[in-house]
């Protein structure tokens, strides 16, 4: 199989229909008024129920095909990629109605699309629902009214193929490379010997299919979960019931602070193994099993050799490194981005979106009754300030690029 082809058309429907001014922090409102911009003529749409705090969930119905297709997104509310990847992929469908690649989507799968699942957690930007649940725990229990949804539709469209579609944490690099894992991909065990069935198998060969598409875009940034089994997770469940449910991670890479070209990638990646598994022409699952598993080793900032403080205290020369968490502004709708602590020590390993030769720096941390350690917590908000010490300026790191931060220490980081 060659995705060559395939893909460039793809690209260029890609460049042509893609949605602009999408906002990162997608609302339902926003969403379903997208929505009915693009329903005439290409999907029907339902209510299929209301989440927690009574907000209409919405199934569209796109194609009159055999083979049923479940896509569904946000089941996280804070994870909203593939939402914004889905409006391209349906702004793309709706003006190229007579693509061939569009056809035979339409004239062979019947896709049943859930956007934006836990609507709740969207409105405030949080993973869990409304009750406080992890919807992808609740897969067996199904305690969350969202959860019944999505097993009510599974159930009754007999769902064989699936796509589960995520954002995940901006800390993950591929295997023992130094590139960022900007997809990742798993199929789900059903069990806990892992073992790989016929149903499993199509799995990988779905993700495969993905994995091929991903990589014009990414490449060599592909990564895979690691497949350890968590039952309650509607993955596992699911391929244990026969449903060959893809989990796709939109990742990072450095400095796409708002993901633009994950989103485009998701897009791409998606829409291209839709038109293979239309045409029943999925790969075998060997590209799968050769993406290397996940590690957690990126960070958006490394300072090599700076000085350390606590507490006014010197503690001597160190690596230091800081990752990204979203600090979604309610009045704003903005996503700013609180600095957390990844590593204090060797952080050889890790890979950055911006790396400082620190030999002029001091990094000052500022360390209170919050730290249980009484030091420097890792995973815990970052409480310090970098100096340059020549000069005493401090570098402030905001949206996008660190500010005072003197050219000559300043390296970039190539792809
Ligand atoms: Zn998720």
């Amino acid at each position: 199989m060659n995705t060559t082809s395939t893909f460039e058309t793809l690209d260029q429907l890609y460049s042509q229909n893609r949605l602009e001014n999408v906002p990162f922090w997608i609302t339902q409102d926003y969403l379903y008024t997208t929505l009915d911009r693009f329903a005439n003529g290409l999907f029907d749409q339902e209510i299929a129920g209301e989440s927690t705090e009574r907000r209409p969930i919405r199934l569209l119905t796109l194609g009159s095909g055999p083979t049923p297709v479940l896509l569904w997104t946000q089941m996280h509310g804070d994870e909203p990629t593939a939402t914004r990847a889905l409006l391209d992929i349906l702004s793309i469908m709706s003006n190229q109605k007579s693509s061939e690649i569009i056809e035979a989507i339409r004239n062979n799968l019947t896709l049943y699309i859930l956007p934006m699942l836990n609507p709740d957690g969207a409105e405030r930007f949080t993973r869990r629902t409304a009750l406080g649940i992890d919807m992808n725990r609740d897969a067996l229990a199904l305690r969350t009214p969202e959860a019944r949804i999505l097993h009510n539709v599974i159930d009754t469209y007999d769902i064989p193929w699936a796509y589960s579609l995520h954002d995940q944490e901006r800390r993950y690099t591929v295997g023992g490379t130094k590139r960022p894992a900007g997809i990742s991909l798993l199929a789900a065990a059903s069990d806990w010997t892992l073992s790989i069935d016929e149903v499993r198998r199509d799995t990988m060969r779905l993700a495969s299919c993905i994995a091929d598409y991903s990589r014009h875009i990414i490449p060599e940034q592909i990564g895979r979960y690691d497949d350890a089994h968590e039952p309650r997770a509607f993955g596992d469940a699911m391929v244990a019931r026969g449903v060959r449910s893809v989990l796709l991670e939109a990742g990072y890479v450095p400095r796409d602070r708002h993901k633009e070209i994950i989103r485009k990638t998701n897009a791409i990646a998606i829409l291209g193994s839709l038109y293979d598994l239309a045409l029943d022409n999925l790969p075998s699952d060997d590209i799968y099993h050769a993406i290397p598993v996940n590690r957690r080793f990126f960070a958006e900032y490394v300072f090599k050799d700076i000085s350390v403080q606590i507490n006014g205290v010197p503690a001597g020369k160190q690596d230091l490194a800081l990752h990204h968490e979203y600090d979604p502004q309610k009045q704003s709708k903005e996503i700013d981005f609180k600095l957390y602590l990844t590593e204090l020590g060797d952080c050889e390993l890790f890979t950055p979106s911006y790396t400082f030769e620190g030999t002029n720096l001091e990094v000052r941390f500022i360390v209170d009754q919050s730290s249980k350690s009484g030091l420097p917590d890792t995973d815990e908000p970052a409480f310090c300030e970098i100096v340059e010490r020549a000069s005493g300026t401090q570098i402030l790191i905001q949206e996008g690029m660190p500010s005072g931060m003197p050219e000559d220490v300043f390296r970039d980081f190539l792809l």
